[in-house]
C-alpha cells in the first residue's frame, strides 16, 4: 500500500490527545503551514514537518489554501424511518399544537407505521441518498439509531438495514438499538407492559444476533422523559441492555429537567443527549462523570426552543459532543453548516469547541478510540474544507466548505 502525504495545508487540526473535557477544548492542535500528514493504507503514520512527509511518502495530495482535518462524526441520528411529515411540520410552523397534530394522525407512531409498512429495499435506499448528504458535509462516521419499529420483527428490520448499509457505503455506521424510543399505539398507555416486552421479548432476540456479530447494535438508547419512559423503565431497559453487552445512552433532559443527566451520569451511559433543560446539578454531575455531553441544536432550532447550556457545559468542565438529531419529525436536519452556526452564533461556543465536539468528542460519544484526531495509528478519515482558517466556517455560516472527503485512506469525493 502507498504513502500518500497531505501537503501544503493552511492549517491542520491535529484534535491530538482526542477527547477532552472543559476549557480544553478550545485546544484543537492546530498545525502551521510547513507540517503534513502522511497516511498509509486505511492508518496515519505520519504527522509533522512536511520534508520528512516528502521523504517518506510514494505519492502526495496538495492542500494549498485548504484547512485538513478529521473527518466530522454525526453521533446522534434516526436516519433510517418510512415516510416523511412534511405535513406536520407545517402545521407545527402555522400554529398547529402537539393535540392536534395527534389528532390529524401525525407523531412518531406516524413514522413507526410508515416504516413497518416500507421494506427493507426502499428504506435502504431511502436511507442511501442521506448518507451521501451527510459525507458531501465531511461526515466519515455516523451513529443510526432504531426505534421507528417498535415490534421485534420490524427493530430488527431496522436494524438489518443498518447492517447492510454499513457494508455497502464508504461512510462508517455505527448502530444503536432504541426500542425505548416510543410507546406504540398497540400498547396505548401502558407504557410498562411495552417495557417489559423490549426486557423480555426484543432485547434477547437482539442479543442473539450480537452475540454472532457485537456491531448489530453497540448501544441502547432510551428516550428517558415525562410520559414518554421514566427513571424506573429507563434503568431496567438499559440495565438488561448492559447484561448483553448493549453499553447505555439516554435521550435526556429534552423536555424538562428531571434530572436525567445526572442518572445518565450514574448509569455509566456513554452519553446523555439533547440536555435542553439540564441544570446546574445535572451539568455538575456530568462533569464528573466519563459520560459525553450530547447537544443536538438543529432540533432546538426547528421546534424554536431554547438551545442547551453549551457554554455553561463547557466551562463547568463537560465533554460536550455535537450532533445533527436528523429524524423525519423533529428535525429533518442534518447540516453540519447550519449546526456550525448555531453552535458558535447561538450557543456561544468557541469555533475551536465546535470543531473538537464534531470530532474528537463525538468519537468518544460512539466509545470509538480509533478516530476523531490525526494522530499517528488513526483511521484515516480525513477531510479537506476549502478555506484559509478555521474560523471561515463560522464567519461565512450556512456555506459547506467540505472539499475532499477521505474515509479509512479511501477518497470518497
Ligand atoms: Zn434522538
Amino acid at each position: 500500500m502507498s504513502k500518500i502525504a497531505y501537503l501544503n495545508a493552511s492549517q491542520i487540526v491535529t484534535m491530538r490527545g482526542g477527547a477532552r473535557k472543559g476549557l480544553a477544548m478550545n485546544d484543537i492542535g492546530i498545525l502551521p503551514k510547513g507540517n503534513a500528514i502522511v497516511t498509509d493504507g486505511e492508518r496515519i503514520c505520519f504527522v509533522g514537518q512536511q520534508e520528512e512527509a516528502l521523504r517518506i511518502s510514494d505519492s502526495t495530495v496538495d492542500c494549498t489554501d485548504c484547512v485538513l482535518m478529521p473527518a466530522f462524526i454525526d453521533s446522534h441520528t434516526h436516519l433510517v424511518f418510512g415516510g416523511y411529515r412534511e405535513n406536520e411540520f407545517n402545521m407545527r410552523l402555522n400554529g398547529a399544537d402537539y393535540m392536534e397534530i395527534m389528532q390529524s394522525g401525525g407523531g412518531i407512531n406516524a413514522t413507526v407505521r410508515a416504516t413497518r409498512a416500507t421494506s427493507e429495499a426502499e428504506l435502504s435506499a431511502k436511507s442511501r441518498k442521506l448518507l451521501c448528504e451527510c459525507m458531501r458535509y465531511g461526515v466519515g462516521t455516523v451513529e443510526i439509531k432504531s426505534g421507528y419499529g417498535l415490534d421485534c420483527d420490524n427493530e430488527i428490520k431496522q436494524l438489518d438495514v443498518i447492517e447492510s448499509l454499513r457494508k455497502t457505503e464508504d461512510i462508517s455506521i455505527v448502530s444503536t438499538f432504541m426500542g425505548a424510543h416510543a410507546t406504540p399505539d398497540e400498547y396505548g398507555k401502558n407504557v410498562d407492559a411495552y417495557a417489559e416486552f423490549l426486557v423480555e421479548c426484543v432485547l434477547p432476540r437482539i442479543a442473539s444476533r450480537c452475540a454472532d456479530n457485537p456491531r448489530y447494535a453497540e448501544f441502547c438508547d432510551v428516550f428517558c422523559e415525562k410520559g414518554v419512559f421514566s427513571h424506573e423503565q429507563t434503568i431496567k431497559i438499559l440495565e438488561c441492555g448492559k447484561q448483553y453487552g448493549l453499553k447505555p445512552k439516554m435521550h435526556a433532559d429534552e423536555m424538562m429537567d428531571m434530572s436525567s443527566a445526572a442518572l445518565a451520569a450514574k448509569l455509566g451511559c456513554v452519553s446523555a443527549d439533547h440536555l435542553l433543560h439540564t441544570g446546574a446539578e445535572g451539568i455538575e454531575a456530568l462533569s464528573r462523570s466519563d459520560t459525553v455531553a450530547t447537544l443536538l441544536p438543529l432540533t432546538a432550532f426547528s421546534l424554536c426552543e431554547s438551545f442547551a447550556n453549551a457554554r455553561g457545559m463547557v466551562d463547568g468542565g463537560c465533554c460536550v459532543a455535537l450532533a445533527s438529531d436528523l429524524n423525519p419529525g423533529s428535525c429533518f436536519s442534518n447540516s453540519i453548516p447550519l449546526l456550525i452556526a448555531l453552535s458558535t452564533i447561538y450557543m456561544k461556543l468557541t469555533v475551536n469547541e465546535t470543531l473538537c465536539a464534531l470530532t474528537a468528542n463525538a468519537a468518544k460519544a460512539l466509545n470509538l478510540s480509533d478516530r476523531g484526531s490525526l494522530e499517528v495509528g488513526k483511521r484515516a478519515d480525513l477531510l479537506l474544507l476549502d478555506c484559509d482558517n478555521v474560523n471561515f466556517l463560522s464567519y461565512h455560516f450556512g456555506n459547506n466548505f467540505a472539499k475532499s472527503l477521505i474515509i479509512g485512506g479511501k477518497k470518497v469525493y
